[in-house]
């Protein structure tokens, strides 16, 4: 299917690997130029080297931590006109709701509720002006069913979608759609590190903890990071827009629910 947004410009946050790969990679193949970001400069380099060399796209890549003012000042700056946003950025750690302080849910908000909020006044404007955008943020599957040891993701990620909620429906009728990504367990690095922290805290081998794991998902298996992008692809292609504020869940049938 042709999406019908080659040439566009997409900002893509937190996307030396993992979903913001996924999503990275999914957009180059539908002919869109890039801007990437991720705070380490080897992984990203890579990352933009690889995409340039399979998609003949332009790829800028800035290495900046997002979460931070300085961070998202260099990267908005680097990326210029925007026509597709997607937002991401590292998750909380995991632990009890009695175990964190004020200061970790503020850094938990700072990352995962108030870095997509400021991007997206930065770069909603200019897309309404234009009477085309995009806005796709990776939040998780949180939103829907709550993780017991991820409490800080519960509330940050429940504090952006109730935004998005709000605000995608005041700038539908320029032509900009906002909608949330909630993956369920993807086979990336956070995953890796997840499982690890359950083997170690278990007893149990991280090949254990994976088939744990795996028996709570009705389709027996991680999700990707090629097929997480696939659907934000869709997510920012002409074909997508009139889907306005919408919590799409990609979790192999995790979340035990009828609607
Ligand atoms: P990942 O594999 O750990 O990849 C994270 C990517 O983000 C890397 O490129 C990393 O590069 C970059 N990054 C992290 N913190 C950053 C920051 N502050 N500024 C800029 N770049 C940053 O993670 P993932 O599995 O793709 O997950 C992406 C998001 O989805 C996370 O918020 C995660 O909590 C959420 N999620 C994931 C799953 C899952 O199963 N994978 C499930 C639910 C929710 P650098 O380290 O070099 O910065």
């Amino acid at each position: 299917m042709d999406l019908g947004i080659k040439g566009k410009r997409a900002l893509v946050c937190a996307s030396s690997k993992g979903l913001g790969k996924g999503c990275a990679e999914a957009l180059a193949e539908a002919g869109v130029e890039l801007v990437l970001n991720a705070r380490g400069s080897e992984a990203l380099e890579a990352t933009a080297a690889e995409l340039r060399a399979r998609f003949g796209v332009t790829v800028v890549a800035v290495a900046a931590d997002i979460t931070t003012e300085d961070g998202r000042a260099r990267v908005l700056e680097a990326a210029g006109q925007v026509d597709i946003l997607v937002t991401n950025a590292g998750g909380p750690p995991p632990g009890l709701w009695s175990d964190w302080s004020r200061d970790d849910f503020i850094k938990a908000l700072d990352a995962n509720m108030l870095t997509p909020i400021a991007l997206m006044q930065a770069l909603l404007p200019g897309m309404m002006e234009r009477g085309w955008g995009r806005v796709v943020n990776i939040t998780s599957q949180a939103v829907k069913a709550p993780n017991a040891v991820l409490g800080l993701s519960n509330a940050a990620r429940t504090g952006l979608t109730g935004f998005v909620a709000g605000t995608s429906r005041q700038v539908a009728g320029t032509g900009v759609t906002i909608n949330n990504l909630l993956p369920g367990i993807h086979a990336t690095d956070r995953a890796d590190s997840l499982d690890h922290g359950v083997a170690a805290k278990e007893g149990i081998s991280l090949d254990e903890a994976r088939k744990r794991r795996f028996a709570t998902i009705p389709a027996g298996r991680y999700g990707t990071a090629a097929e997480f992008g696939a659907t934000c692809a869709f997510l920012c292609s002409q074909h997508a827009g009139f889907i306005v504020g919408q919590n799409v869940l990609l979790d192999g049938g995790g979340v035990n629910a009828t609607i």
